[in-house]
């Protein structure tokens, strides 16, 4: 059995005297590989390596380290029919995903901070007896704790502008999805890195992850998880006043409106609802319908749902992959007990769709509920999960207010011909992010991140830099 160690101090650990966790393939329940159950003294020694790299490595100029960001870029790149591999093969989601949004967009994070970290300019602001120089310093050394659902993506996206704003981190990627996190780290040392830059601990969340975010020695956290993690790690990060940055769940609302392209909205709402089995925290798992097409608009969601083809995750025909976990899967489908508890009707979806050859995994049939309460619980918390909930709506005040109707505030999208109409809706929306006539149509330059229990602070662009970064004022008073 293939055996995953941490990386620490620009070496792979060679300890022997180790408690191991077991990582499985979700499509067919079979054993992969060993990761080490990392413990605080790993986490210790994982903090002391990246503080030991912080000096050296934060006085490289922003274009030596965009040159950095460049190498890991490229050895990422030549592996990218490897990751996209490994991806589908520790997640359970379909290659084609695998390969063209986890493996082609980590390699994009990378290039992407590369090319505006090495722009940074210091900024200066002139007075008539002063200049003020704003100088940017890195914060210090990092936690970065990623989730299963899209590893190597999410961690690139933190690693990059970590390191390139001259920070050292730690990783600590979900104890499910572990193997291209280690690729990752082939990757670093292979091109030599300086030691220490990058760290990482495997390990369950509770006690390595725990022990990461609440040590004395690290500056900040990013960490992209559950609303219920986060606000753990919110909690014991907070004693030492650490920076934090929180991107956490969401329940976000496709919403259709009567006048919108019908074949574009159905196609891209489908894909909204079930991309990576429904676990993307931007899913759109409630369908907002007008009344007036409601009746069509469903049965040709329906027809659409039914016909995504389920099976083998390694066959580039398949759209839906299986499920990350066992307890994962209990979880979505006590939705679904709970929906017809609720009133719901499940209009497809619940029967098993186990493909043959693969009855260890954890499969299930994309699922779609109507007749549910919009305060019903089914349809305002985060399943993460292939299952979607509809609703009619009448005006723009009630689709405004049942979209806003949930803790959460993360994403959404907005189907019309009328983008006044859209826009205007869109701005109503508490939310950090609404895509019109479109979903999934990400520019690395905007700022990414939620309202209310979907997060705190913003990613992406200029808003990495700043949170990677703390500016300093230098006020310089004329001759
Ligand atoms: P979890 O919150 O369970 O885990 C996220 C990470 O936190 C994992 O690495 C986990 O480790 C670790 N962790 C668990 N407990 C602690 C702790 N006490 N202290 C520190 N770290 C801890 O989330 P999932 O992995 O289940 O991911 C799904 C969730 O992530 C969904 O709610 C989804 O919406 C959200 N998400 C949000 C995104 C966003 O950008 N807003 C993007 C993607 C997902 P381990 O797994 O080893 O226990």
């Amino acid at each position: 059995m293939k055996q995953l160690r941490n990386y620490i101090g620009g070496k792979f650990s060679n300890s022997e005297n180790y408690d191991w966790i077991k990582s499985y393939n979700p499509a067919n329940g079979l054993e992969i590989c060993e990761i080490e159950r990392s413990n605080s003294k790993d986490v210790d020694n994982a903090i002391r390596a990246a503080k030991e790299a912080l000096p050296e490595w934060s006085s490289k100029t922003f274009k030596e380290r965009s040159n950095w960001l460049i190498k890991i870029a490229n050895g990422l790149e030549s592996r990218i029919e490897e990751i996209a591999n490994l991806e589908s093969m520790d997640t359970g989601k379909p290659i084609t995903i695998a390969k063209d949004v986890d493996a082609k967009r980590s390699v994009l994070n990378f290039k992407f901070f590369a090319g505006i970290i090495s722009e940074i300019e210091n900024q200066v602001f002139e007075m008539e007896d002063a200049t003020n120089i704003v100088v940017r310093k890195p914060v210090g050394v990092g936690a970065l704790i990623t989730p299963w659902n899209l590893p190597l993506y999410l961690l690139s996206w933190k690693v990059a502008p970590a390191i390139g704003m001259g920070n050292t981190v730690v990783c600590k990627p979900s104890e499910l999805t572990p193997l291209t996190a280690d690729l990752l780290m082939r990757v670093i040392d292979d091109i030599n890195l300086p030691p220490g830059v990058v760290n990482l601990i495997h390990g369950d969340g509770e006690i390595a992850g725990s022990s990461l975010v609440s040590h004395d020695s690290t500056d900040l956290v990013s960490f992209t998880g559950g609303t219920l993690t986060g606000e753990k790690v919110a909690n014991s990060s907070s004693k030492s006043f650490k920076k934090i940055s929180l991107e956490l769940g969401g329940k976000n609302s496709s919403i259709v409106f009567s006048d919108c392209d019908l074949e574009s909205t159905l196609e891209v709402v489908v894909r909204a609802g079930f991309l990576n089995q429904g676990q993307i925290c931007l899913c759109g798992s409630r369908i907002l319908i007008e009344d007036s097409i409601y009746e069509n608009f469903r049965n040709r969601l329906i027809e659409k749902v039914e016909g995504l083809v389920i099976g083998d995750p390694s066959d580039k025909n398949t759209e839906i992959g299986a499920l990350i976990s066992k307890e994962h899967k209990a979880k979505v489908l006590s939705y679904v007990d709970l929906a017809v508890e609720e009133g719901g009707n499940i209009l497809t979806g619940l029967k098993d769709e186990t493909p043959i050859g693969f009855e260890g995994g954890n499969w299930m049939k994309p699922t779609i509920i109507e007749g549910l309460s919009v305060n019903s619980r089914c349809s305002t918390e985060e399943i993460f999960g292939p299952i979607v909930t509809i609703h009619p709506f009448s005006s723009e005040e009630e689709v405004i207010s049942i979209a806003n109707n949930t803790d959460y505030g993360l994403a959404g999208s907005i189907w019309s011909a009328d983008i006044e109409k859209a826009k205007r809706v869109a701005k109503s929306i508490d939310s950090g992010m609404m895509w019109i006539n479109t979903w999934l149509h990400r520019d690395l330059r905007v700022p990414f991140g939620g309202v209310k229990k979907s997060g705190v602070g913003r990613e992406g662009g200029r808003w990495s830099l700043d949170f990677f970064s703390e500016p300093m004022n230098i006020c310089i008073k004329h001759n």
